[in-house]
């Protein structure tokens, strides 16, 4: 059998997020039986691209969809389609867009790890303050789009998406939101494109637990129209970002269960781990633990914030964490800072939030 323990590898509990170096999501029976079934044959892929993006589009009243090889790939080819949209031809120049309308706006603080896609193209940012008039002084002849991320990096400063989309488009400039871990809520899906962005990006293998390397985009279908002919299996700029028949079919079916889900269930299945654990780590001398919400993406479910007292333990928060995935089972758990780190529920099969309050007494009970 070919698994992680043939290779001398001990596989995690997720108690951290959906995040990536830990595999971000795992992927429920529904999406890997479509997955199964899309391996049987072949297909025309582009023609599969097509239905699957017009099947997302109607089911999450989006104007168009397009399967991404995850959220940052999204990132570079919503960038491209802007490019592409007032420079038909650039296909065959980037990332030489000297000359041609290749400025994205961003606001300073918005500027994030993902968003490096936007350069590697050829783009430059243009960074602005969060306030309107930076915005409007920002936007000249050579603006391709405007980027807003959402995540970590919003602040209470933020100006607010719906006046910067306002302002965007008076001058019919898109507005790419990256939203790549903005689920649940489930309406997301149509919220953003709904206030006018041009596009949203979504991750597939965060919560919405398709398979791992995909992404959904939403929205205007000009630009979406603008990534199909330099994407898989054409060739050009997007041909290294291939998606498979099999994760088109796994996105789709990961798509339609999210839709159905009862999302009220699993609100309170997240209440109920992070009540468990306040019950069992409270009266631990040294440790104090509460109930965080939303989560750290801004997801709104709630998870459970442990405050250590590093002196009275001997341990700081990160030797913990360390220490918690030294257990076995290896428990992976959101780091914070030198006192504080978070335990998420939203990534555990259920049963596990067991596993891990059980942990939490050897780690931490001092015993
Ligand atoms: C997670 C994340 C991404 C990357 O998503 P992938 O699907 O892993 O490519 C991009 N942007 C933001 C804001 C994210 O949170």
């Amino acid at each position: 059998m070919t698994n992680y323990e043939a290779l001398g590898l001990r596989p995690v509990i997720n108690a951290y997020a959906t995040v990536t170096k830990y595999g971000g999501s795992l992927m429920p029976a529904e999406v890997l039986d479509a997955m199964n079934a899309a391996a049987n044959n072949f297909i025309d892929l582009a023609g599969l691209q097509r239905a699957v993006g017009a099947r997302i589009a109607e089911l999450t009243r989006n104007e168009a969809a397009y399967v991404t090889s995850g959220a940052a790939a999204g990132v570079l080819l919503a960038a491209a389609a802007c490019v592409l949209r007032k420079s038909p031809g650039a296909e065959k120049t980037f990332p030489q867009l000297d000359g041609l309308p290749h400025e994205a706006i961003v606001q300073r603080h918005h500027r994030n790890g993902y968003d490096f896609g936007v350069q590697a193209i050829g783009m430059r940012f243009t960074e602005i303050e969060p306030d309107l008039d930076s915005l409007r002084a920002a936007i000249n002849e050579r603006t391709a789009c405007i980027f807003w991320f959402a995540g970590t990096m919003n602040t209470p400063e933020d100006i607010p998406l719906p006046q910067l989309i306002k302002v965007a488009a008076a001058q019919d400039i898109p507005v790419i939101v990256d939203a790549a871990a903005q689920l649940p809520p489930v309406d997301n899906l149509w919220r953003y494109t709904q206030l006018g962005a041009a596009l949203a990006l979504f991750s597939g293998g965060k919560d919405l637990r398709g398979p791992q390397p995909t992404g959904l985009m939403l929205g205007r279908s000009e630009l979406i129209e603008r990534i199909r002919p330099i994407s898989s299996p054409n060739h050009g700029l997007g041909r290294p970002l291939k998606v498979g028949k099999e994760e088109m079919m796994g996105l789709l079916a990961a798509v339609e269960r999210y839709l159905g889900l009862d999302h009220a269930a699993r609100e309170t299945y997240c209440e109920d781990c992070v009540a468990l654990w306040l019950a069992a780590l409270n009266p631990l001398a040294g440790v104090r633990a509460e109930r965080a919400f939303p989560n750290e993406a801004n997801q709104p479910l709630p998870w459970c914030r442990v405050t250590v007292d590093a002196a009275a333990l001997g341990r700081s928060a990160h030797e913990i964490v360390a220490a918690f995935l030294a257990q076995e089972p290896a428990i992976a758990v959101s780091p914070l800072n030198e006192t504080q780190f978070h335990l998420n529920p939203m990534t555990l099969n259920p049963g596990e939030e067991i596993i891990v309050r059980d942990a939490c007494l050897r780690v931490l009970g001092g015993g």
